[in-house]
């Protein structure tokens, strides 16, 4: 009887011993994007250890699948990224180089924020011949603030999926986060109200859901087709046909270079207006918040003129 109980106080010890192993084990994530490393701590905090493929000052259309990125991939239990074709030049690739059976396509560990929300921008026609990086419709999801929080709601059910014994900690951080997004966007919706129906010449359709959200209008893309570089012969057309007086500016973001956008500024006295495109573009962007308050504060800038 006193070996049995003994024995008994060994094995609860070893199952508490367990559970406390699993409860502290963390989710190690792979997110293609600044972005969605950022969406993902919101919602898993301490349980989520996140590594981000990319940062603000790449192109996230065109990486190149290094070895390094392979090993992070290999360790990754999730995987969370743009989706719509944004990583079909070295996601498939590393994906497949990794061996990793937990994020593929298949699995609950592999999530395309894209997938969830209604793109814009799908092409009647599938032709990647001239040049068109958006074959699948524009992939920019995140910088509508809406369609960020409907990803944020399949996000936190994905969690919890994979993690069932966790549903009331991603339960609360989502709802947690949810109040607070939605009253943030009241407040950027009311910033914006000045900026309504502006015109803006973009370089790259990296703000088009943006300009959805805050009803901002295109008025010509530096870009011949979305992932083909400004050349002078087209710049010259552009120049000629279009009427930029209405313009407010001409948007680049920090990965990009402002070179075709300066030379237009210097002839229509239009100015370059450099936006952040996701976390960690400067040390003001640390956070999806602290992006949009970015992105609006410079609209306004130039915007209210
Ligand atoms: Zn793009």
């Amino acid at each position: 009887m006193h070996i049995n109980s003994k024995l008994y106080r060994v094995l609860i010890g070893l199952v508490i011993g367990l559970f406390s192993v699993k409860s502290h084990a963390v989710l190690n994530v792979f997110a293609c994007e600044p972005e969605w490393k950022a969406l993902i701590e919101i919602l898993g905090k301490e349980r989520v250890d996140v590594v981000s493929a990319t940062n603000a000052f790449q192109d996230p259309h065109y990486i190149e699948a290094r070895p390094s990125l392979i090993v992070k991939l290999r360790r990754a239990d999730f995987l969370i990224c743009t989706g719509a074709d944004l990583e079909i030049g070295w996601l498939p690739l590393l994906l497949k180089k990794s061996g990793n059976q937990k994020v593929l396509a298949t699995q609950p560990g592999h999530f395309m924020a894209s997938d969830f929300v209604k793109r814009l921008e799908i092409p009647h026609r599938h032709d990647r011949s001239d040049g068109d990086v958006h074959a699948a419709g524009n992939p920019h999801v995140h910088l509508d603030p809406q369609r960020l929080l409907l990803v944020a709601t399949e996000l936190k059910n994905r969690l919890i999926q994979v993690e069932p014994e966790h549903e009331r900690f991603y339960e609360n951080n989502y709802r947690a986060f949810k109040t607070r997004w939605l009253s943030n966007m009241d407040r950027w919706k009311q910033q914006a109200e000045p900026l309504l129906g502006k015109e803006f010449i973009v370089y790259h359709r990296n703000w088009s859901y943006l300009f959805d959200w805050l009803s901002l209008k295109e008025l010509a893309d530096l870009e011949p087709k979305p992932g083909v570089p400004p050349n002078s012969r087209y710049l010259t057309a552009l120049l000629s046909k279009t009427d930029s007086t209405q313009a407010k500016g001409i948007l680049v973001s920090n990965y990009q270079n402002p070179k075709a956008a300066h030379w237009l500024s210097e002839r229509t006295a239009l100015p370059v207006i450099t936006l952040p495109f996701t976390v960690g573009a400067n040390d003001d962007v640390q956070t999806l918040e602290g992006l949009f308050d970015a992105i609006i504060d410079q609209l306004l800038i130039n915007g209210e003129k």
